[in-house]
């Protein structure tokens, strides 16, 4: 089943399950994600979409499947998960930036741990990625001293940093005064724009719209729809689906 290498699919999901004791979180799910393809996820709290994100980088172990990352199998090995780490970008609700290094420090450190990139390299590539997520001018402050869409910013240009082939976002722009939330999905625009491949957990269906490849619907653990945004937002199949984009648009 594994593909190796660059012909491989981003990522490929084959009968996922995910209990927390009794619970049962994830259910059967299968998803395989091209290279270069947008996904959005969207469903009600608690239906799994975070917990799905956290398995494909192994933030939590998954208890049955299989998940095929860029060609490598998650399980036990641990050289596995520190390669697969390093190309799966993770950007949260809360940005968890390092609050005692500057935005500059935040965004090279990895690079320099992980890639043993020498330091003066990885701040001038730190410098770059903040040039393209429009706060170059922030590199030498504290994130406490940055506004929550600029701190959701770094929190980008520190995963792109990495160089990973794959984004994950879980709800990036929730934790978001209105007016920031779009200075954050332009950068999300613009990143697809260019071809990365992009899982994103998001209740934002205007962005939703315009940059999804395929929209998912969870529910209950379930992936109960899936559909390109046309037919998602106008002919969803499932009455699950309809329900909550009626409370949401
Ligand atoms: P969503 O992101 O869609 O809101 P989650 O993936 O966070 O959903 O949660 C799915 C279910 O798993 C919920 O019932 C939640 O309470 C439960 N859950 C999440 N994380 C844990 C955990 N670490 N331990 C126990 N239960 C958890
Ligand atoms: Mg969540």
């Amino acid at each position: 089943m594994t593909v190796p290498g660059p012909a491989a699919p981003a990522l490929q999901i084959v009968g996922l399950n995910k209990y927390y004791g009794p619970l049962h979180v994830l259910r059967d799910v299968n998803l395989t994600v091209r290279r270069g393809e947008k996904i959005v996820v969207c469903g009600p709290s608690g239906s799994g979409k975070s917990t799905m994100i956290r398995c494909i980088n192994r933030l939590e172990e998954h208890s049955s499947g299989t998940i095929i990352v860029l060609g490598t199998e998650l399980n036990d090995d641990v050289g596995n998960i520190d390669e697969i780490r390093r190309e799966v970008g993770m950007v949260f609700q809360h940005f968890n930036l390092f609050p005692h290094m500057t935005v500059l420090e935040n965004c090279a450190l990895a690079p320099m741990l992980v890639r043993k990139v020498p330091q003066a390299e990885a701040e001038a590539a730190a410098r770059r990625y903040l040039e393209k997520v429009r706060i170059p001018e922030q590199a030498m402050k504290y994130p406490g001293q940055l506004s929550g869409g600029q701190q959701q910013r770094v929190a980008i240009a520190r995963a792109l940093c990495m160089r990973p082939e794959i984004m994950l976002f879980d709800e990036p722009t929730s934790a978001l005064d209105p007016e920031m939330i779009s200075e954050v999905l332009d950068v999300m625009v613009t990143l697809a724009s260019e071809g990365m491949t992009m899982i994103c957990v998001t209740h934002e269906m205007n962005f939703a719209r315009r940059v999804a490849d395929r929209i998912l619907f969870m529910d209950r653990g379930e992936i109960v729809e899936e559909a390109v945004p046309d037919t998602f937002f106008t002919a969803a199949k499932n009455e699950r689906t309809r329900q909550f984009l009626s409370q949401i648009l």
